[in-house]
């Protein structure tokens, strides 16, 4: 237990927020310990909160963040607690503030097109209250129906149609955040709530997001709503090999299709898992070896005229068209695969239970080919010395409608209950080597997940340079006393010189 967290911090957070919202019981704490990522469960006790907090306003997020700093006590911001990189878990113990209860729509605008709501809501409901005024918001991860507003926030999510619609941060006009102080202010693209374009002062909204719950709590959130699209149009195509189905995403993404909402290629590992062990995969001949999906969205007449010209590329390029059906239930399955029962196997070819995990990185995609090769090298290296991972096969996701770069992802099987300390240390020791490609090949160590765990984290300050230090000296100008998910980013080095 942290040694501040004495029995009158209990009572003023009791006192605040009432006792049935201050939850002390082992199960609630565990069950805020971790999140998908890979754990070592044997070292699962390590990061359990002291005690978690489900505020129901921003002034009683204010009132708990106010304590945590007068008393000194560790506090980490939690959503949906999908996040990747380890962001919603208290690494030093302290009180976890869980804003599920936040969840109601404040205010939605058909005139100007946004809509208010709490960082507790996820899109999933969202958009069934949306879908009755003809609206969209359309940030759309694969997490899509447990991942929830706040922790979109936290991340800077990527969205499956980001291509087409921008991701969380074009999303989100402005956003209240209580910082680590506990004083509340609103953020935005400008100082309006529903301003998209401001050029007055710092632009402070993308300070105050993907920053992992280290610089405040969002508390309310003002976001971009679109037309509910008239149309869709999600075609796959088959590869006899990898190279083509590259050649094909770059001409797909480069075409300049409005309705263009992404496009995602797999690579043969990945056809070679899907085969193997997915148990939602649809059998496909022998010759197939990589796989395209392409995704419009838009009005009926766009979408057609788009689908045409993308279908013209693809068939340009060598593809095999799978056909309406398979086409249409694959994207519409894009949020609910990882729900599949989920196995691997160990090196000698023995079935195993394997919970999923998945690298990320952001790479031009002049360097995606490179980049794969080194990824599945890595990947060998681990499982040939360690049987409980598995080599689960590359995705590549356009980023944004030009095709500069793609999310790229290797999907990692983990028997997570045999991790030790060796097989965590070789896990950790390949994470950073898988940034450290990513960043040999001018790109990013994340596109989507944020880079906090270990082996990953080590090679942040190499990517950001000089902006490295800046961000130290953000935290300790707005964190003085180091409460706000510490921990995190290797942000403690902005305390070293304190007593
Ligand atoms: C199956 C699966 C698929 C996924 N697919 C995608 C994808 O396609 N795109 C993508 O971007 N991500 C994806 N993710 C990762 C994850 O869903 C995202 O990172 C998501 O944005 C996290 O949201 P959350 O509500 O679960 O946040 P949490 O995990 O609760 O929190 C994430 C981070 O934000 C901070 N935080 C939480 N709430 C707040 C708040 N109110 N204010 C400030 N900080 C806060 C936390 O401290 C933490 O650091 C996926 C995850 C899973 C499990």
């Amino acid at each position: 237990m942290t040694a501040q967290l004495t029995d009158r911090v209990l009572d003023e957070l009791i006192a605040a927020l009432g006792k049935d919202y201050v939850l002390t019981s082992k199960t609630a704490r565990m069950n805020r310990a971790r999140v998908p990522a890979p754990f070592p469960v044997h070292r699962w006790r390590e990061r359990v909160p002291d005690l978690v907090v489900m505020p129901a306003t921003t002034d009683e997020v204010a009132t708990v963040v106010r304590i945590a700093n007068e008393h000194r006590i560790p506090i980490v911001p939690r959503d949906g607690g999908t996040g990747l990189t380890d962001g919603a878990v208290p690494e030093r113990r302290g009180i976890v503030v869980d804003v599920k209860r936040m969840n109601d729509i404040k205010e939605i605008d058909l005139e100007n097109r946004t809509c208010t709501v709490g960082p507790g809501i996820n899109m999933l409901k969202l958009n069934e209250v949306l879908a009755k005024h003809g609206l969209i918001y359309p940030d759309d991860p694969a997490s899509y129906p447990c991942s929830l507003v706040g922790g979109r926030i936290g991340t800077s999510g990527w969205s499956l149609v980001g291509s087409r619609y921008g991701h969380t941060r074009d999303l989100v006009l402005s956003f209240e955040i209580v910082l680590p102080t506990g004083r509340v202010i609103r953020v935005g693209d400008g100082g309006g709530r529903k301003v998209s374009k401001s050029s007055s002062g710092y632009q402070l909204k993308h300070l105050f997001m993907g920053h992992q719950g280290t610089l405040g709590i969002a508390t309310e959130a003002t976001l971009k709503l679109y037309p509910k699209p008239e149309a869709e149009f999600s075609p796959f195509w088959a590869f006899a090999d990898f190279d083509s189905a590259y050649a094909c995403v770059g001409r797909l993404a480069r075409a300049g299709v409005a309705t263009f909402a992404g496009a995602v290629l797999f690579d043969e590992w990945k056809v070679d898992y899907l085969r193997r062990d997915d148990e939602a995969y649809i059998p496909q001949p022998e010759d197939v070896r990589a796989l395209v999906c392409a995704v419009c969205y838009g009005n009926s007449d766009e979408v057609r005229a788009g689908g045409k010209r993308l279908m013209r590329i693809a068939r340009d390029a060598g593809a095999r068209y799978l056909g309406d059906e398979i086409s249409q239930g694959d994207w519409a399955a894009r949020h609910d695969r990882y729900a599949t029962p989920l196995h691997g196997r160990t090196a000698d070819g023995q079935v195993a239970p394997m919970s999923w995990h998945c690298e990320d990185a952001a790479i031009a995609y002049t360097d995606l080919a490179t980049v794969r090769t080194a990824w599945h090298d890595i990947v060998a290296g681990l499982r040939n010395k360690h049987p409980v991972f598995d080599d689960w096969g590359m995705f590549f996701y356009t980023s944004a409608d030009t095709g500069v770069d793609y999310l790229t992802e290797i999907d990692v099987g983990i028997w997570e209950q045999e991790l030790d300390d060796a097989s965590w240390a070789a896990w950790v020791d390949a994470k950073r080597e898988i940034a450290a490609v990513a960043l040999r090949h001018g790109g990013s160590i994340s596109a989507c997940h944020g880079s906090c765990r270990e082996g990953e984290v080590d090679l942040v300050p190499e990517e950001l340079g000089g902006g490295y230090d800046v961000m130290l000296a953000v935290k300790r100008s707005l964190d003085p006393n180091n409460i706000m998910n510490p921990g995190k980013y290797g942000l403690q080095r902005a305390y070293e010189d304190q007593p």
